[in-house]
């Protein structure tokens, strides 16, 4: 605290000019849990609105060991080689357990970690699901408003996470791997649903085959599904992260992607949906907030709960009370 906090505009100008130090400090600020902190975030926040947007936000998901290290190190210094500035988000509301994210160690991207055109934050260190995602959808507006012309958000294939993440992205990609014989077997069928791409990884070496079969059962599987969109059905492809073998043809069809939809007007849809969603959440957090920071239902509410667990006190009832001490009865 001796350090003085800077005010909402040096903030933002520092975040605008592209000040690495301001930008990890703003996302600090971001995580904080403090009352006025949140309250200063929030203030740069509406600062940066107007220089957001702009990124290519693409979702990665996949179960550990999948690849999504290596994957993102390598197609994040082919981008950066094309010229543009990547920034790696985590989220992965696991990490409480190890004190640290995995996802985010940026050892796991060791070429991306030295470019000075990339920029890899790990997952906020605790909390909900809700209030990661949260932050992860703030910390992106943040690199954007940086001149990152690509985010990317990595999630381990875990609980709700994908879907978080999917809704947060333009585009949303599967990482699998080809499996012993039973490819289908272990995939969780809601995550086709959501994904915009399927990439098989470690297709190389001894393995390419078993990648191209495990593709195509994929493809059929995806026929069955009814299509999300008119103007994109998922594609399948299988890659390699270590030899960066597909990863051109990837990032191809992620352009092609951003064209069609765009042209189609479901980009912006996406978007705008995204933009009630955010709101949603934090509406969410908001009142949450509000509930666990009040005073009067701080005092009451042992009693309450025991009351409901004696059985003296229906639940109903119980949240009828705590409303009215809200006073939203
Ligand atoms: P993550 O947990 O999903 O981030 O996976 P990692 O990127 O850490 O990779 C897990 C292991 O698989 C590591 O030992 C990698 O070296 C290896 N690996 C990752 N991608 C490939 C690939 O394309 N081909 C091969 N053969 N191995 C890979």
């Amino acid at each position: 605290t001796a350090k003085s906090q800077p005010s909402a505009e040096q903030f933002a100008e520092g975040v605008a000019a592209g000040d690495r130090a301001m930008l990890a400090r703003t996302i600090t600020l971001i995580e904080s849990t403090k009352a006025e902190h949140q309250a200063l975030a929030q203030r740069v926040l509406q600062l940066l609105l107007p220089r957001t947007g702009g990124a290519v936000r693409l979702g990665i998901t996949g179960v550990p060991g999948v690849g999504k290290s290596t994957t993102i190190d390598q197609l994040g210094m082919n981008l950066v080689n094309s010229g543009l500035k990547v920034a790696v988000l985590a989220v992965d509301p696991t990490s409480r357990r190890t004190g640290g994210s995995i996802l985010g160690d940026k050892t796991r991207m060791s070429q991306l970690a030295q470019s000075s055109q990339a920029f890899i934050r790990p997952s906020p260190s605790s909390g909900t699901l809700g209030g990661v995602t949260r932050k992860t959808r703030e910390t992106m507006a943040v690199v954007e408003a940086a001149g990152f012309d690509v985010v990317i958000v990595e999630t381990v294939g875990v609980g709700q996470s994908e879907t978080a993440v999917a809704d947060m992205v333009d585009f949303f990609l599967v990482l699998l791997l080809a499996g012993g014989g039973d490819d289908l077997q272990g995939i969780k069928k809601g995550i086709i649903e959501i994904a915009d791409m399927i990439a098989i990884n470690k297709a190389d070496g001894d393995n390419v085959l078993r990648a191209k079969n495990a593709a195509a059962e994929y493809r059929n599987a995806l026929h069955i599904l009814a299509p999300q969109s008119t103007t994109w059905s998922p594609p399948v492809l299988t890659i390699s992260g270590a030899t960066n073998n597909g990863l051109d043809e990837l990032w191809d069809k992620i352009k092609q992607h951003r064209e069609l939809t765009t042209a189609s007007g479901e980009f912006a849809e996406r978007r705008r949906h995204q933009a009630v969603g955010w709101m949603r959440d934090m509406l969410e957090a908001r009142l949450m907030g509000a509930l666990h920071s009040n005073a009067k239902v701080a005092a009451e509410l042992p009693q309450i709960e025991a009351d409901v667990r004696n059985g003296q006190l229906l639940p109903t009832l119980a949240v009828d009370r705590i409303m009215a001490l809200m006073g939203m009865s």
